[in-house]
């Protein structure tokens, strides 16, 4: 069992298994200039699945597959088959352009939670952030997982004064359709680029939502969720707001991290990881890997704040799409 040492247990993985993206969002990769990893330094998908086992035995029981978009990376449904057979809960995070043509694969090996990231439902908006001309890609995805009756929630990451003022048509999508929104607080990532006054609070965000929908109430969170739940009597999805900057939810987090290159993170915030990839490569055993591991756990801090105070050094951070968001 993987137990911090503030008495959380870790059971779900948020597997990174690229850095590279379809798109370009502005307050998630430069334009240009990006150096992405090379093919070599990711670790391979037996790497992966080898990894996942000792996890698994320790108690995890959810993977989470991110980028980077995760649908970038080749070959990507061969992974997801043999981690169907680690996992018993297993979702993605996509941006649902590559999504279509392998969907139905995809949850005939289990993957049946999909995030979906679309910051706006306005066309010439979702160019202004990306930088990709693709709304009718992400569209065309939404579209059919709500048609196949498939899980799904939306990502929405907030962005003041450039989508601040959809909040409401985005809760609108609740009442015909069984969907959760999840707002997402901006986190400044790339602050040198100056994202900082991107940020909306949770409570801000609530504000504005209440304008449009003045008795949207409280609803239950699930177990460890990372958002407070809210709905709209009567409609048919919820909605969620995701403290990723406030991180008021720290209490009952029970993540880990593993980047594209193998580096295992305790938290969101954390610069300092477990380097796996050179110990997967020079062939350690199960046991001791899965002893790293546990120590390993057990120094997470004990909120995001401490982490981002104990181990970053200045402000930068690295970029969302390094560490799969
Ligand atoms: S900030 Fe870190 S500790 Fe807090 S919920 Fe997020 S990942 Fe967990």
């Amino acid at each position: 069992m993987l137990l911090d040492n503030h008495g959380r247990q870790t059971t779900y993985l948020r597997l990174a298994v690229t850095d590279r993206c379809n798109l370009r969002c502005r307050y998630c990769m430069p334009e240009e200039g990006i150096e992405f990893a090379k093919r070599q330094e990711l670790l391979t998908f037996e790497e992966i699945i080898f990894l996942c086992e000792v996890l698994s035995d320790l108690g995890v029981n959810k993977v989470r597959l991110t980028g980077g978009e995760p649908l970038s990376r080749k070959s990507l449904p061969q992974l997801v088959k043999s981690l169907g057979n680690i996992f018993p809960k297993m979702a993605m995070t996509t941006n649902g352009i590559l999504l279509p043509p392998v969907l139905d694969e995809l949850v005939g090996y289990g993957l049946n939670h999909y995030n979906l990231s679309l910051d706006t439902l306005r066309e010439d908006r979702f160019f202004e952030i990306t930088r990709r001309d693709d709304f009718a890609g992400t569209k065309r995805a939404l579209d059919e997982l709500l048609a196949k009756g498939i899980k799904t929630k939306i990502n929405v990451v907030v962005l003041k004064g450039t989508n601040d003022d959809e909040l409401g048509d985005f809760v609108a999508l609740t009442q015909e359709n069984k969907v959760d929104i999840r707002f997402i607080e901006a986190m400044p990532f790339n602050d040198d680029d100056g994202n900082h006054h991107l940020y909306l609070s949770h409570q801000e965000m609530l504000g504005r939502i209440q304008e449009r929908f003045p008795n949207i109430e409280r609803f239950s969170d699930e177990a460890n969720s990372s958002s407070v739940a809210y709905r709209v009597p009567g409609f048919k999805g919820q909605v969620g707001i995701i403290p990723a900057f406030s991180r008021s939810l720290c209490g009952s987090c029970n993540r880990l991290r593993l980047t594209p290159k193998g580096t295992m993170l305790n938290c969101l915030y954390s610069t300092k990881g477990l380097e796996l990839l050179p110990l997967l490569r020079s062939g350690i055993g199960r046991e001791d890997l899965a002893d790293l591991i546990t120590e390993f756990v057990k120094g997470k801090h004990k909120t995001g704040h401490d982490t981002q105070r104990l181990e970053q050094q200045g402000s930068v951070f690295a970029s969302m799409t390094s560490i799969g968001g």
